[in-house]
């Protein structure tokens, strides 16, 4: 029953076997061998095993999937690939654990003998009595297909039939749910409604009659004959919404009611009689009773049955795996009681109870994904030990500064200099809104590694920043006598060359540059410190090939994306983070107007009045057209329009995204310079731009800019001593964005603003902006959960700092590797 193992199939596991390790070691960047990278060489093996096992073997095939995508994956993906592909390996070679292997001949043997013991993780589904081939067909339409898929397949609803409202006590206003019986179904067109269609279902309990209906418009008939096939006479049905009176029947109705079938197609479940044998105490009435999810084919009372079976039969077998002093402290309640608790509450408290371990369960294991990460980044690596000399350029300069630090600034690179002079390597976010001044702290930190004789470089996602950094850097720097280098891809070979040869033979100290400095060809003789600027602009993998141009340089990674708190925590879950959470001192704080098309003329107005004082102005445009070339379109036309009808007198400059590198830079140069007097742009200027004369940002359209983005574009003025305004154009007469973009007008707080988008727009902008995709949360809301997503959080690290780690938990380390080995995802590290 197991795959022989061949010769050839041995030696490519023996192989497989050995190369994980050394991929793990060189921390998952596809490390290259003698002839082909890792994923390539992990492929090619996988190819040769399903030939071998002639392709009898699904996980082969479910691993090569996985590889062929590797190069291209976060690291978290590459790690969960490593893991699942060591954990087959071994379990392939290793005659007492073919785990993996029996799960992949199961399918080829739907009559599995009972003596054969898997453990619920991989006990497929037909194990449960009752559950033939067509059942477990069916359980795998809804993704379940093992035992514990099944335990943790989770209600996303319950009916109450204690606490059910009956027809006859219904109440005007009143919100309800109620279990009726379809007693009639019908549908008419509504008059002179332009084909909209009523469908009215008739229904009653004991107590009375009631109806129901919804609307459909004249394209969605299918939807309306679907929908009154789904629900025919007879049909029990639970319906939730809002009572009204319906004064043509004379009768109380709900209007666009959530309507679920609670009947069953009997028929279907004939052939799964083993099913029926089980006698539960009344799973399906007179009790708190749960609703699943379901999808086409799938019989809600089977379901139920399935899964009431399951865990009287299995649930013992799931083992405690929160250790038992944080399941006191937290007052959790035991795995077993948590999962009886969740599918079948005598309560709805024991229901919210079950929950809550449940919840916490998801983000305990998740923080400890993410604290495993951080340690992992940290162990093993023996780092460069920088410290801040007496008298060094870190101190010169800052002594030339024209500016004393904030405190925020020196606490942030107090604590950058305490990971430099220890050995472990840096790993650290620098985490300030625009304006904080995280520039200057990237200086410093540049500034310790050459002064401890190594080189630095800074990364920035635009050529437009590079420059500028650049430019800055030259300023500070030369005076100090340390030679800068800038590194673009539009440069000239000759230049190109004359900057290599600097950094290759130690004579230029600093690098600035867009990820052409990840270029093969570009070296390093003495690479000590690394700075991301805008990190989340850059790919884990542009990340690790940075780092990778040095021995192990310490690296420093800079975002301005004001992301909640309680995001934070799991978004840089894996990083040490600072936070430059204070201004410099003297910046008045921006004015914020919302003004309507027709005040228009308002902003134009204090725009002259601005230019008329010597300041300048932003006007940016949105990606209305969704692409660069047609909002360069636009743009170009509205610029003709603002220079001829507008400004006739000023200069305009005009900058968007199609426009070449040179084309950009003289653009933004003679902004810069002052030689221009408005520019206008689409969202290129978004980042990092800084023209401290800049003082007013008009933004068209504004409603079509989420909140984090507007910040990020107010940003660009108010760098400098004088007022600056934000003006936002909005036509949008809709009062939920009226409101969103008030909060604009109420606060400049990145902080305050971030949490506001996330309660209005959820945290998948966050969290999707990293490459690396959400955690996989059945039950956990990181919004709403956020209380025990800290608490999760303490005690994961707390536990990871224990002298044993992990090793002194043997249970929960086997829950996680699990999970990790089944691809879940991780978060990536920065
Ligand atoms: P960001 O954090 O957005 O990258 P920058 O580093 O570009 O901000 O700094 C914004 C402006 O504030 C720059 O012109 C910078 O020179 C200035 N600045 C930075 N730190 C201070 C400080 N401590 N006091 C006064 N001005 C400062
Ligand atoms: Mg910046």
């Amino acid at each position: 029953m197991y795959p022989l193992l061949t010769e050839e199939a041995q030696l490519k596991l023996t192989d497989l076997k050995q190369a994980v390790p050394l991929e793990r070691k060189h921390q998952f960047v596809d490390v290259q061998g003698k002839r082909q990278r890792f994923s390539a060489f992990v492929c090619q093996s996988l190819k040769i095993l399903n030939r071998e096992f002639s392709g009898a073997v699904a996980e082969v095939s479910a691993l090569l999937t996985r590889f062929e995508r590797y190069s291209s994956m976060d690291l978290a993906f590459r790690m969960a690939a490593c893991d699942a592909l060591e954990t087959f390996v071994l379990d392939t070679l290793n005659p007492k654990r073919q785990t993996a292997v029996a799960r992949a001949s199961v399918a080829n043997n739907p009559a599995p003998t009972p003596t054969e013991q898997l453990p619920i993780q991989t006990l497929p589904v037909q194990y449960i009595k009752g559950v033939g081939p067509k059942l477990a067909g069916v359980l795998g339409l809804l993704n379940i297909s093992t035992v514990h898929e099944l335990l943790y397949y989770f209600p996303r609803d319950y009916v109450d039939y204690n606490q059910q409202a009956s027809i006859s006590t219904l109440l005007e206003g009143d919100t309800v749910s109620l279990v009726a019986t379809v007693e009639g179904v019908s549908h008419h067109e509504l008059k002179n409604r332009q084909g909209l269609q009523v469908l009215r279902l008739k229904v009653s309990d004991k107590s009375g009659v009631a109806t129901a209906s919804w609307f459909f418009g004249k394209k969605q008939l299918a939807q309306l004959h679907a929908f009154k096939n789904k629900f025919p006479r007879g049909t029990q049905v639970l319906l939730s919404g809002k009572v009204k009176w319906d004064s043509y029947s004379r009768c109380p109705s709900l209007e666009k009611a959530d309507i679920q079938s609670l009947s069953y197609e009997e028929k279907a479940d004939a052939s799964e009689s083993g099913l029926a044998e089980l006698p539960p105490p009344s799973l399906h009435t007179g009790r708190i009773v749960p609703i699943y999810p379901l999808s086409q084919g799938v019989n809600l009372k089977t379901l139920r049955k399935c899964i009431y079976q399951a865990l009287t039969l299995y649930s013992q077998q799931l083992e405690e795996f929160l250790p038992p002093s944080i399941r006191q402290t937290l007052n959790l309640l035991p795995l077993q009681e948590a999962l009886m608790g969740i599918h079948f509450p005598e309560t709805m408290e024991q229901c919210h109870q079950a929950k809550r371990r449940l919840v916490f369960d998801e983000l305990f294991l998740m923080q400890l994904r993410l604290g495993l990460l951080r340690q992992q980044y940290k162990q093993n690596v023996q780092g460069l030990v920088l410290t801040q000399q007496p008298d060094s350029l870190s101190r010169q300069f800052l002594a030339q500064l024209p500016f004393a630090l904030t405190n925020a600034q020196q606490r942030a690179f107090a604590e950058i200099c305490r990971d430099l002079a220890a050995s472990e390597p840096m790993n650290r976010l620098l985490h300030g809104d625009v304006g904080a001044g995280k520039t200057v702290v990237a200086a410093l930190t540049l500034l310790v590694a050459v002064e401890n004789g190594y080189q630095a470089a800074l990364m920035a996602p635009t050529e437009i920043l590079a420059e500028q950094h650049y430019k800055k850097f030259v300023d500070w720097f030369t005076p100090l006598g340390i030679g800068c280098a800038l590194v673009l891809g539009k440069q000239s070979v000759k230049t190109k060359r004359l900057v290599k040869q600097g950094l290759l033979n130690g004579q230029l100290h600093i690098a600035v540059g867009t990820h052409a400095l990840i270029q093969d060809d570009v070296e390093f003789q003495r690479l000590g410190v690394v700075v991301v600027d805008e990190q989340h602009r850059f790919g884990v993998r542009q990340r690790m090939k940075f780092r990778e141009k040095g021995e192990m340089p310490e690296l420093l990674s800079m975002t301005a994306t004001p992301i909640p708190r309680t995001l934070a925590m799991t978004v840089h879950g894996d990083l040490d983070v600072s936070v430059l959470d204070e201004l410099p001192p003297g910046r008045s704080p921006i004015k914020t107007v919302l003004l309507t098309q027709s005040q228009r003329v308002q902003a134009y107005d204090l725009i002259r009045q601005e230019v008329a004082l010597g300041r300048q102005a932003y006007i940016v445009f949105p990606l209305i057209e969704e692409s660069e070339t047609l909002a360069a379109k636009a743009a170009t036309a509205e610029i003709e329009r603002l220079q001829k009808e507008t400004f006739p007198t000023l200069q305009l400059g005009l900058l968007h995204g199609k426009l070449k590198s040179e084309e950009k830079e003289a653009v933004m140069g003679a902004f810069a310079s002052g030689a221009l007097n408005i520019l206008v742009a689409t969202t290129v200027v978004e980042v990092g731009v800084d023209v401290p004369n800049a003082t007013v940002m008009m933004i068209e359209s504004a409603d079509r800019f989420g909140l984090a983005q507007l910040h990020q574009l107010r940003g660009r003025v108010g760098r400098g001593k004088h007022q600056s305004y934000c003006v936002l154009l909005s036509t949008s007469k809709n009062t939920e964005t009226k409101e969103r973009l008030a909060i604009m007008e109420q606060t400049t707080d990145g902080f305050v603003i971030a949490e506001h988008d996330l309660s209005l727009r959820g945290p998948g902008d966050y969290l999707g902006t990293r490459q690396s995709g959400l955690p996989d949360l059945a039950l956990a809301d990181l919004v709403e959960d956020h209380e025990l997503l800290a608490l999760a959080r303490e005690h994961a690290f707390a536990l990871l700092a224990e002298p044993a780690g992990l090793e002194g938990y043997p249970a929960l380390k086997q829950v996680l590797f699990a999970q990790l080995a089944q691809g879940q995802a991780l978060l990536n590290s920065g």
